[in-house]
C-alpha cells in the first residue's frame, strides 16, 4: 500500500496543518486540513485526500473526535482514511453524502463546548459554514473558500453559482467576529496559508471586498437588508446582467475559487 503523507507541521502556535495538496483542476492552488488539539476532544477540519488519522503524527496529538467540513467542496476530497463523524450544514448533506457519510447535521450558529463557535456563512455555497476556535493563544477562524488566501492576499471566493446577497451578508458577519488568525482551506501554492490580522486590519480587508462585490452585482452601498435582497434578486433575472456573467464563466470546470473576483487590494499600515 502506498505510503500515505501524513506529517503536519504547525505554522503558528496550536494549529497543525495537514501535508498541502495542489487542486488537479488548479494546481497553483493548494488544499490543507487542519487538526484542532482540544482537551475535549480533537477537532479536524476540511480535507484533504492524502490523510490517514491513524498516522502517529495524529494519533500523538490525541487522534480525531470530530470532522467537520466548511462546505461541500471538501467533500470531492474526503479521505476514506479519516473515519470520525462528519459534521456538515444541512445544507451541504446530499453532496457530502455521495462521498462519505455524514454523521450529523446543524443549520444555526452554536457553540461546541466553550471555545469552538460554528457560524453559517452561506453565499460561497448556501451551507457553507465558519469556524472560530480559541485556542488559548490564538482565535482562529476557518473560512473555507469564502474567504481564501491568493498570493497571500485576501480574497473572496464568489462563484457563479455563489449568491451574492448572501456572500456579502455574510462578509459583514465575518468582519465583526473576534478572530486574530484567518486560515482558509485553500491557498496560493509556496504562499502562506494562514494570515495574522486584526480588527481594523479585518474591517479594512473585507470592506475592499465588499466594494467590489457589490459593484460587480450592482447591490446597494448599504448593509444589505430585506429590502435590498428582495430587488437584488428581482435584478438578477434580468438576463442583461447575469447572462453575460454566465457565458464569461461557462467554461470554468468546476466550482472552486478561480473567480477572483474581489481580491483585497495591498494596503499600507495606517
Ligand atoms: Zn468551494
Amino acid at each position: 500500500m502506498e505510503e500515505q503523507v501524513v506529517q503536519l507541521e504547525s505554522p503558528i502556535e496550536g494549529l497543525h496543518a495537514s501535508a498541502p495538496e495542489a487542486l488537479p483542476f488548479a494546481p497553483e492552488v493548494d488544499i490543507r486540513a487542519f487538526l484542532l488539539p482540544r482537551s475535549r476532544g480533537n477537532l479536524l477540519i476540511y480535507s484533504v485526500s492524502e490523510l490517514d488519522q491513524r498516522s502517529p503524527a495524529i494519533q500523538d496529538l490525541g487522534g480525531v473526535s470530530r470532522h467537520y467540513l466548511n462546505h461541500r467542496h471538501e467533500g470531492m476530497f474526503a479521505s476514506d482514511q479519516v473515519t470520525a463523524p462528519l459534521f456538515v450544514h444541512a445544507e451541504e448533506r446530499a453532496a457530502v453524502e455521495a462521498k462519505r457519510h455524514v454523521r450529523g447535521t446543524f443549520s444555526r450558529r452554536h457553540v461546541l463546548d466553550e471555545d469552538f463557535e460554528v457560524i453559517p456563512t452561506p453565499g460561497h455555497t448556501s451551507g457553507a459554514t465558519a469556524f472560530l476556535w480559541d485556542s488559548g493563544q490564538h482565535r482562529f477562524l476557518f473560512t473555507g473558500d469564502t474567504i481564501y488566501l491568493d498570493d497571500g492576499e485576501w480574497v473572496a471566493g464568489l462563484l457563479e453559482s455563489s449568491d451574492p446577497v448572501a456572500f456579502a451578508q455574510s462578509l459583514e458577519l465575518i468582519a465583526e467576529l473576534d478572530f486574530d488568525v484567518l486560515v482558509p482551506w485553500a491557498a496560493t501554492s509556496g504562499k502562506p496559508y494562514h494570515a495574522v490580522t486584526d480588527r481594523a486590519s479585518t474591517r479594512r480587508r473585507i470592506d475592499a471586498m465588499l466594494d467590489a462585490i457589490r459593484a460587480e452585482w450592482r447591490l446597494g452601498a448599504e448593509p444589505v437588508n430585506r429590502r435590498v435582497v428582495g430587488a437584488v434578486h428581482d435584478t438578477r433575472k434580468i438576463p442583461a446582467v447575469v447572462g453575460n456573467r454566465r457565458r464569461r464563466h461557462a467554461a470554468a470546470p468546476m466550482a472552486m475559487p478561480r473567480a477572483r473576483l474581489a481580491p483585497a487590494p495591498r494596503q499600507p499600515a495606517r
